[in-house]
């Protein structure tokens, strides 16, 4: 039967028979997949705590026989993601990304840049760095990626210039525009948080293990309050896990 080898991160898994799991996996190639992996339930079963989720591994997948869904036959660990779920702040924002990757990504479409920055949202949890900035750093590419990222350089109604005092959003489209535009009567926004134009600036000019951005102060809502809106206008919905992280947010 034909194998194959995929790096992968575990994104979810949900029990099937008695003695079953069907696993969703993340893989670099070849985007989300379900996998079947049989006996994933048994006291000392082969996968171990290969299975937990954002185990980052390689995974070894046999093609469907009978159900047509493909067989893990092996997950070798690259990085475990365990330890982290004993912050509870950490692992609220985990079972959200979790949730979050599974709707966003597509069955079988390749998504590279979405997994390359899956590892180092992990990464940078793993460096103890702020659970407030690490979110931002996510939340802001993860949108970029989709395509789901309003201008953020330039009013959205007159287009001129925003600058780091001056803007706001559309409460309900998230779209960003002037005061000048405000003080018009065009539309009445959200004030954003002075120094979130700057924050997005740096997010997007470095990597998450760079000293600037390691040193870098966000707030808990500084960025987070706009990308969730974001989210929602994006998926159309509030995802579950979500609500657990609202109130660590304090919205
Ligand atoms: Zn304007």
């Amino acid at each position: 039967m034909n194998e194959t080898k995929h790096e992968c991160i575990v994104l979810r898994t949900r029990n099937t028979g008695e003695m079953n799991k069907i696993v969703i996996l993340f893989s670099r190639e070849s985007g989300k997949e379900s996998v079947i992996a049989y006996g994933a339930r048994k006291m000392q079963n082969r996968f171990g705590s290969s299975l937990e989720i954002f185990t980052h591994g390689n995974a070894l997948i046999k093609e469907g026989r009978k159900t047509g869904m493909p067989t893990l036959d092996q997950m070798d660990i690259i990085s475990s993601s365990y330890d982290l779920f004993s912050d509870y702040t950490v692992s609220a924002h985990l079972y959200y990304y979790s949730e979050l990757l599974n709707t966003i990504l597509q069955d079988g479409l390749t998504e590279e840049n979405i997994f390359r920055l899956t590892i180092e949202m992990l990464r940078g949890f793993k460096l103890s760095l702020s659970a407030d900035l690490v979110s931002a750093y996510f939340e802001l590419w993860l949108l970029k990626f989709i395509g789901a990222l309003p201008d953020y350089k330039i009013c959205h109604h007159c287009k001129r210039p925003l600058s780091n005092q001056q803007f706001l959003y559309a409460s309900v489209e998230g779209y960003l525009f002037c005061k000048e535009c405000e003080r018009n009567g065009v539309e009445k926004g959200k004030q954003f948080n002075g120094n979130m134009y700057n924050i997005i600036g740096i997010i997007f000019e470095n990597k998450i293990d760079n000293a600037i951005l390691r040193n870098l102060k966000v707030g808990k809502t500084d960025v987070t309050e706009w990308t969730n809106l974001l989210f929602e206008q994006t998926l159309e919905k509030e995802l579950k896990s979500f609500r657990n992280l609202r109130a660590i947010r304090e919205y």
